[in-house]
């Protein structure tokens, strides 16, 4: 069958990806830069609901990790990665005259950089299988100005670009790529954002990383076999 990689597993949006995929059946390594426990934790219940799952540790800005990553999952399952979630982000907000230069290479290095080095790798195995599933996490920054985030919303639609052009480069191996793209989803990430602006989303409510997880859900499931380049916004309208 094959196994899974969703980066950045460790709370919120990944590790509600993981949680999911490992129900539909997939073997997934739930990879984590700082987050052991909570990562141990969600492995644990992942085995105890009859899944199978394995904690990994790596920092993905660090241009090695993709290739240990990849191997130490495919060796812990025996399987090859035929599933990859391209999941691990973090924000350096500030308005741009005063954004540094650590900031933009940060962000741009993890959201960005990361996910082409973890795809370049996974095309491999993939193409050997000659099938396969990349899900990208975009944003609704991506798609419209969020002011103080230059760095991550030039990430995010970088990551949307990536996302087609990898799409119709493997598109006649079997291999769909597509992306996501979240509105206000209720994680970390988001915790400091004034409830009130909850009036500014149609659907007038965060949304949940079981909402988003759903999405990347059907996007790796058989049923999404002729979907490829899409970017789906999971946003309660926001962008609409
Ligand atoms: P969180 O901040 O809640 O979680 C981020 C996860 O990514 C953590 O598990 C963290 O691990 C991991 N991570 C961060 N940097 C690295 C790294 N260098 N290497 C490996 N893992 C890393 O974020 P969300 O769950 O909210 O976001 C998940 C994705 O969804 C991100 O790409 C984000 O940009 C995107 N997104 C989120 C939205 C939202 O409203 N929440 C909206 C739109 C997009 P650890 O704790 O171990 O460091």
């Amino acid at each position: 069958m094959g196994c899974a990689l969703v980066t950045g597993a460790s709370r919120g949006i990944g590790a509600a990806i993981a949680a999911g995929l490992a129900a539909d059946g997939w073997p997934v390594a739930v990879n984590y830069r700082t987050g052991a426990e909570p990562a141990a934790a969600l492995v644990t219940a992942i085995c105890d609901a009859g899944g199978r799952a394995v904690a990994l540790a790596g920092d993905v800005a660090d241009p090695a990790v993709a290739d240990s990553l990849i191997s130490a999952a495919e060796d812990h399952f025996g399987q090859p990665l035929l599933v990859l979630v391209n999941n691990a982000g973090i924000t350096a907000d500030d308005l741009t005259p005063s954004l540094t230069d650590a900031a933009w290479d940060s962000v741009l290095n993890t959201n960005l950089s990361a996910a082409f080095r973890l795809t370049r790798r996974a095309l491999k195995p993939m193409m050997r299988a000659r099938q396969g599933r990349i899900v990208n996490l975009a944003s609704v920054s991506a798609l419209r100005a969020n002011p103080g985030q230059a760095n991550y919303s030039a990430a995010k639609a970088g990551l949307v670009a990536m996302t087609k052009t990898t799409a119709v480069e493997v598109a006649r191996r079997g291999i769909t790529v597509n992306a996501v793209a979240p509105g206000w989803i209720s994680t970390e990430m988001t915790a400091g954002v004034d409830s009130a602006l909850a009036a500014a989303i149609p659907a007038r409510r965060p949304g949940t990383p079981e909402e988003v997880a759903a999405c990347v859900r059907f996007l790796v499931s058989p049923a999404a076999s002729y979907v490829t380049g899409a970017v789906l916004t999971v946003d309660g309208g926001l962008a609409a």
